[in-house]
């Protein structure tokens, strides 16, 4: 590995901090010196087991709950954020959940609860992170999004949806911030091995397999090496763009 880009006095917020692809963002972060705001649902085992991992790094990161998709929630978290830090310098919206159904047995519910977290929620945290950054003219937001947005995926109408209007999302804010030096990108992994996919059969799991040229899938580090790369000096001329983390899906 090269020399490693430090993010020293930076504050990075990460949805989706204590598991899967997050948690490795988080760590990474945390090992490149920046200070870390965590934010999960409501899985508080997950959130100690996180803590008690990057206990070295205790006063450098907090976790709270929020739900990326409620307003006021929201508002609350940034404020505090506001209030407690000196400026917000990078974002990264990979709080997402799925609801797999036929488009024909979908119900509402899975329809709007995977649209409310994953693109609503992307909506709402890069909103209010945007007037912290415009303040400081800097600024780098990360959306994961993922490849079934151009794909499509049998059973995920609702979240390859709500991953294509992330991408969309992405390139629009991109040019509305471009002369404030705030850069937003997306990052799309393809199959990781997270809790994500975990609860998925065994004969699935080995057909996904097939499909990624590579034979495997993808690890949550493999997936924050780009973040990073998105969020640090090397990057500060790539805005609007979607970097693929996928084994050549
Ligand atoms: P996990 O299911 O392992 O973790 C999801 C994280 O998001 C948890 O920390 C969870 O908190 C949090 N979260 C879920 N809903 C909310 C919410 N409403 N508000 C705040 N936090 C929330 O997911 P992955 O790490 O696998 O996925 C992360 C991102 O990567 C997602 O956006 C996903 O769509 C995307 N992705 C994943 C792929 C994969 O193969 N794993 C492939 C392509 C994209 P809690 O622990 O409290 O539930």
């Amino acid at each position: 590995m090269g020399i490693m880009e430090k993010f020293t006095d930076q504050t990075v917020l990460i949805s989706g901090a204590t598991r899967g692809i997050g948690k490795a963002i988080a760590r990474r972060f945390l090992e490149a010196e920046a200070h870390i705001v965590g934010v999960y649902a409501g899985n508080n085992e997950a959130a100690q087991l996180f803590a008690d991992e990057n206990r070295q790094f205790a006063d450098r990161f907090e976790l709270l709950q929020c739900n990326v998709a409620d307003e006021q929630q929201v508002a609350a978290l940034f404020t505090r954020i506001d209030e407690k830090y000196p400026s917000l310098d990078v974002l990264v919206n990979n709080a997402g959940i799925r609801r797999d159904a036929m488009l024909a047995m979908m119900s509402y519910n899975q329809w709007q609860d995977v649209l409310n977290t994953n693109l609503t929620g992307t909506y709402l945290m890069a909103k209010q992170a945007v007037l912290l950054m415009m303040k400081h003219k800097y600024g780098r937001i990360i959306n994961i999004t993922s490849p079934v947005a151009h794909l499509g995926f049998s059973g995920q109408a609702n979240y390859a949806a709500s991953k294509a209007g992330q991408v969309a999302l992405t390139k629009t804010l991109a040019k509305e911030v471009a002369r404030k030096k705030i850069t937003v990108n997306c990052v799309s992994p393809g199959f990781i091995s997270t809790d994500f996919i975990a609860g998925l059969d065994l004969d699935l799991l080995a057909e996904y397999k097939k499909m990624v040229p590579m034979r495997r899938f993808g690890t949550p580090d493999e997936v924050a090496e780009a973040v990073l790369f998105l969020a640090g000096n090397r990057a500060a001329y790539i805005s609007g763009t979607v970097l693929e983390v996928s084994g050549g899906l």
